[in-house]
């Protein structure tokens, strides 16, 4: 059975790497923080001192680490991965970048004679530990063919966007889109519930008519209307403001490099920015429905 080098065993790489080897994957994982080691080594992982260590053995490569300072120091430099793997592995990073970082890491990449995929994920901590990850890849069609029965054991969904880049690229398009739908719900909720409306009446006429999206369908995020969604448990699990900042400030950066105007990105950019410095950015993102609620108090 094939190894796979797992580096990054946090929120979303530790249950990923769970699911590996579950499917019947030898997992050789590494992460700089013992207790996410360890969890990941219980379910069955081999438990490496580095992740030069981890990658002995290893055809593919798997990581899935915080922000792109991090993907960069992994993999480039004299001490990088790509000078110490195998010709012709296959790295597949998963973690949610800039395309211009992913793309110059895939370039590298190609230098060394070693495969690369950008397949950041859609689907949140929970889609993690179910195996439903959306993954979005980025590179040659034949890597992203040979990745597929690796990506499918740990998630259901998933596509080939086109060339390096091309999956960091649809991943922030796809969650700026769901900030504005996050803020343009909440707003709406706000608005009626001024007016005396009940919000589980209004969500349920605007789902059923042409103002109904995912958010409304799902992810309700005004207290007490969806009893699973995180609004309902204190705004407590699911996606961080601090992690749809982080993201919206990625196609932010985007969009000025490639002079395109998303007025609407930057406003949500600056509402999530705003709610997270005032306290909230540990919680899930559809707590900025309070930001709406409170300034209704002033
Ligand atoms: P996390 O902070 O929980 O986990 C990151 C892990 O990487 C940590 O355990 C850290 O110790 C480890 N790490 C950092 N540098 C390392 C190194 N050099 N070598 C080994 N390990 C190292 O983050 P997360 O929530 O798991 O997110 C990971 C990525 O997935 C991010 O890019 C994030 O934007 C993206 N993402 C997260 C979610 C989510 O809901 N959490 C959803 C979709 C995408």
């Amino acid at each position: 059975m094939t190894t796979i080098a797992f580096i990054g065993l946090g929120n979303m790489g530790g249950p990923m790497a769970c699911n590996l080897v579950k499917a019947g994957y030898h997992v050789n994982a590494f992460d700089l923080s013992d207790a996410a080691l360890k969890v990941v080594a219980d379910a069955g992982a081999r438990k490496c001192e580095s992740a030069t260590a981890a990658i002995e053995g290893a055809t593919i490569v798997v990581s899935m680490l915080p922000a792109g300072q991090h993907v960069e120091s992994l993999y480039l430099g004299n001490e990088g991965l790509l000078q110490k793997l195998k010709a012709q592995t296959l790295v597949i990073d998963s973690s949610t970048i800039a395309p211009e970082t992913s793309r110059k890491v895939a370039e590298a990449a190609r230098s060394s004679d070693i495969r690369f995929l950008d397949a950041p994920v859609s689907g949140g901590v929970a889609g993690a530990t179910a195996g439903t990850l959306t993954f979005i890849c980025g590179g040659a069609l034949s890597d992203y063919n040979e990745a597929h029965p690796i990506l499918k054991a740990m998630g259901k969904n998933i596509f080939h966007a086109g060339a390096n880049g091309a999956g960091q690229v649809a991943k922030i398009c796809n969650n700026m889109l769901l900030s504005i739908l996050m803020c343009g719900t909440s707003e709406a909720l706000a608005l009626g519930e001024k007016n005396g409306l009940d919000p589980k009446v209004l969500s349920e006429v605007m789902k059923q008519s042409s103002g109904g999206n995912w958010v409304l369908n799902g992810y309700n995020p005004w207290p007490g209307v969806m009893e699973n969604a995180p609004a309902s448990k204190g705004y407590q699990g699911g996606f961080l403001v601090n992690l749809m900042s982080k993201d919206l400030g990625l196609a932010l950066d985007n969009a000025v490099t490639n002079k395109a105007p998303i007025p609407l990105g930057s406003l949500a950019r600056n509402l999530f920015q705003i709610h997270g410095q005032q306290g909230n950015g540990t919680l899930d993102f559809s707590s900025i429905q309070n930001f709406y609620r409170d300034n209704e108090k002033g």
